[in-house]
């Protein structure tokens, strides 16, 4: 029982903290202070209330719109609190209280608002980027393995950072932004040197072949931009859950 009471109050938790995250993703990128003023609909500017600020419910509750204007509200804030939310009720229903709960939650937390940061403005804050490397440096300590981190967060960086010059000499543009390279550094840091290079693997897989599929569809096209950070994340989270088991999975194929 107390565990069905703690695993609901986790999922509260979380989505609460998506709250946040998504104010961050929302003024971040604006320059805008993320403490002051108070939340409000950016359309009507009315200042929401308690009601109006109960993760998850309320977005339900107001079918996505605006109660004083009807504005409607992007689905982002409903995704990235339900999203937290399970990530968090999930983790402690299969890892209870630990250390590794914990950690995968600190780093879920940083990714998911640069995630949404760059798909909307391609653009990865300092803000976000470099807090999130230094918690994975700082978390690796309490497990013995701030060298294994610190690696990580170099060769991954260092592997972007060769990309990034290599494409400025050939291609005369940046195939990447700086911020990819600290998002590099910041997963690396959480998923040390084997983990990192896997994630960066799949994460060129996965870009490569969206951008494809985008292509094909003519949604972009071949010389447009499209942000790198995102298919990083993704295939950062898989590396830091899925990737031993990928890696064993690949070794039984032969
Ligand atoms: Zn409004």
């Amino acid at each position: 029982m107390i565990k069905v009471i703690l695993t609901i109050w986790m999922f509260f938790l979380g989505a609460s903290i998506g709250s946040f995250l998504n104010v961050v993703i929302y003024r971040l990128p604006k320059g805008e202070s993320i403490i002051t003023p108070p939340s409000h609909c950016p359309k009507c500017n009315h200042r929401l209330v308690l009601w109006d600020l109960i993760p998850v419910f309320s977005y339900v509750f107001l079918r996505g719109r605006c109660r004083y204007c009807g504005e409607r509200i992007s689905i982002r804030y409903l995704l990235v609190e339900t999203f937290l939310g399970l990530c968090f009720s999930i983790l402690f229903l299969n890892f209870d209280f630990t250390f590794f709960t914990l950690k995968s939650l600190i780093f879920i937390s940083f990714l998911l608002p640069i995630f949404f940061i760059d798909l909307e403005h391609m653009l990865i804050p300092d803000i976000l980027s470099i807090p999130g490397a230094l918690s994975g440096i700082i978390l690796s300590l309490f497990e013995g393995r701030l060298i294994e981190s610190l690696k990580g967060g170099i060769v991954v960086g260092i592997i972007l950072l060769l990309i990034y010059f290599l494409a400025l000499i050939f291609y005369k543009q940046e195939g990447m932004g700086q911020g990819d390279i600290k998002l590099g550094f910041l997963l690396g840091s959480f998923l040390g040197i084997k983990m990192g290079i896997l994630a960066l693997f799949l994460g060129f897989i996965l870009g490569g072949l969206v951008s494809i599929v985008l292509v094909i569809l003519k949604t972009k096209r071949l010389k447009e931009y499209i942000p790198f950070g995102p298919f990083l994340i993704i295939s950062g989270i898989f590396s830091y859950f899925w990737g031993e088991e990928l890696i064993r999975f690949y070794f039984t194929l032969f």
